[in-house]
């Protein structure tokens, strides 16, 4: 599809661009290298309209010859916009006809910049700003090389006039009243303006120059030729910015697409396992002093059945609808994730025990109650068994304070351990975890962090399983269960 101006709006153009391949990235520049050498063809047709008035200030043989050189390229642009969406599966001549895109363009933009003025707006807009663009839209180590050249000839045009060597330009002075600028004289860009200020210190210090001729032509001459700069440089820029704009917009909804793809539970819209445990650790590490944690792990029941029983789809149906329901029960600080196929992982920091059994026993009243259509007359509930496990703020100090302990005797008595031991003593003093934390290492903390979640998790995995034995659809509290003996804290959690 070769591009349109009515698809440069913004929203057609971040749509458009997420989709495109590479043919139709270079059709746009192209396109945008067309619109960009139709406002030169313009200028060149305002400047031939109001020669009698401008052309004093224009060579306006070389005007013409330029003319014509911009009318062809810019017929020769768009034609390689159409031309290019038509090179979809031919890798060969898409390249080929990049790199003449490149090097026509190139070639344009360093001759526009040599004859209008180098060390210009123009030419920087286009060095820098046209760059940014291409390496956006088309094969970037063709324009990187196309820059180098561009840097080049840049360096060339502007020594060469000090060898001697006379380069053509559209900027002409043409002083017919005064004896110092009487013949007709010819000058680069630089040297234009060099003369100019010279007439204007001339007028405004020591008025040699008859003030109407001298005063009138440098403050024509120089409108005109910085209204030009302005015309080709500012449109241009404006456009790069805007284009640049909306390809970084669409960067950044892709970057929180592709996060959102690396977090999220397909199916459910949930935290993943992945996500739901760093978020986990995360809040786990930076939980405050004096607060309490607690996890809570629900399996729905029979699950196997209600597949085998409706079909797949109705399992996921359930699946999606229980994944509602938790979505609609906690708020922005808890954290939600589907664990595994029917297991989801709730987190409740800075939650005391009694709270997150009230919770999860609402949680459980919520799902047991909600009707699963699998038609418009028939349905079913399903329910869930749950495992809770809250972890005291005493029990995370003992735990970190533990985890330490032995962390420092397994490592030989060397002189950082013991500068270690002696931080860790200090923050013991304090009986803070966060000061306990802090004298542990960042990798030391992350591996801490890490160790917790699994323990914690997988005693509420055990108060889950006595869910189950008990008869389903309950809440069990590892926490009691650990008081009466029935099930074993893992390793270091011994009471
Ligand atoms: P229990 O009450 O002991 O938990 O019994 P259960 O049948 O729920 O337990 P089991 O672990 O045997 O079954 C889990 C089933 O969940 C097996 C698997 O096919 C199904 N399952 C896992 N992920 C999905 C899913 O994304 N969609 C559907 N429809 N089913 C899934
Ligand atoms: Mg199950
Ligand atoms: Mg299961």
């Amino acid at each position: 599809m070769a591009v349109s101006l009515r698809q440069l709006s913004f929203t057609e153009l971040s749509r458009l661009i997420f989709k495109w391949q590479a043919p139709e990235r270079a059709s746009l520049l192209s396109f945008l290298v067309a619109m960009e050498i139709g406002l030169h063809w313009l200028w060149c047709a305002v400047v031939w309209w109001q020669r009698d008035s401008v052309g004093v200030f224009v060579n306006m043989p070389l005007l013409y010859m330029s003319w014509l050189v911009v009318s062809i390229l810019g017929l020769f642009f768009l034609w390689l916009s159409r031309h290019f969406v038509t090179l979809k599966n031919d890798k060969e001549r898409l390249d080929f006809w990049q790199i003449v895109l490149i090097v026509i363009y190139s070639t344009y933009i360093g001759i526009e910049i040599l004859i209008i003025g180098h060390s210009s707006l123009v030419s920087g807009v286009s060095l820098v700003g046209g760059t940014m663009l291409g390496m956006m839209l088309v094969k970037r180590i063709y324009i990187w090389r196309a820059f180098l050249l561009q840097v080049l000839l840049i360096v060339i045009v502007n020594i060469v006039p000090y060898m001697g060597v006379d380069l053509p330009s559209l900027r002409e002075i043409h002083l017919t009243n005064d004896p110092v600028f009487h013949t007709h004289s010819y000058q680069t860009y630089n040297e234009a303006v060099t003369i100019e200020n010279a007439i204007a210190a001339a007028i405004f210090h020591t008025g040699t120059v008859p003030l109407n001729d001298g005063h009138e032509l440098h403050r024509n001459s120089a409108l005109f030729w910085r209204s030009t700069h302005m015309y080709l440089a500012l449109p241009k820029a404006i456009f790069i910015i805007y284009i640049f704009r909306t390809l970084l917009l669409i960067l950044d909804a892709s970057k929180r697409e592709i996060l959102n793809y690396a977090r999220q539970d397909e199916l459910t819209g949930l935290d993943n396992r992945r996500h739901g445990l760093g978020q986990m650790q995360q809040t786990l590490m930076t939980l405050n002093d004096h607060q309490d944690y607690s996890v809570i792990l629900f399996d729905l029941d029979w699950f196997k059945s209600i597949n085998d029983n409706y079909g797949h789809e109705v399992g996921d149906k359930v699946l999606k609808e229980v994944a509602n329901i938790l979505a609609g029960a906690f708020t922005e600080n808890q954290i939600i994730s589907r664990y595994g196929g029917e297991e989801f992982l709730i987190v409740l920091p800075e939650t005391g025990h009694y709270t997150a059994m009230t919770i999860a026993e609402q949680l459980r009243a919520d799902i047991a109650k909600h009707a699963i259509y699998i038609n418009p007359i028939h349905s079913f509930e399903a329910t869930a068994s749950f495992g809770l496990y809250t972890l005291t703020y005493s029990e995370r100090l003992r735990i970190i304070d533990e985890y330490i302990k032995s962390m420092y005797q397994e490592q030989y008595q060397d002189d950082a351990t013991r500068s270690g031991m002696k931080m860790y003593k200090q923050a013991r003093e304090t009986h803070s975890v966060m000061a306990l934390y802090k004298a542990l290492d960042e990798a030391t903390q992350a591996q801490v962090g890490s160790d917790m979640c699994q323990r914690l998790i997988s005693i509420a995995d055990k108060a889950l399983y006595k869910a189950k034995d008990r008869g389903r659809n309950q809440v069990v509290s590892a926490n009691e269960m650990l008081v009466e003996g029935k099930i074993d804290a893992p390793n270091g959690y011994q009471r």
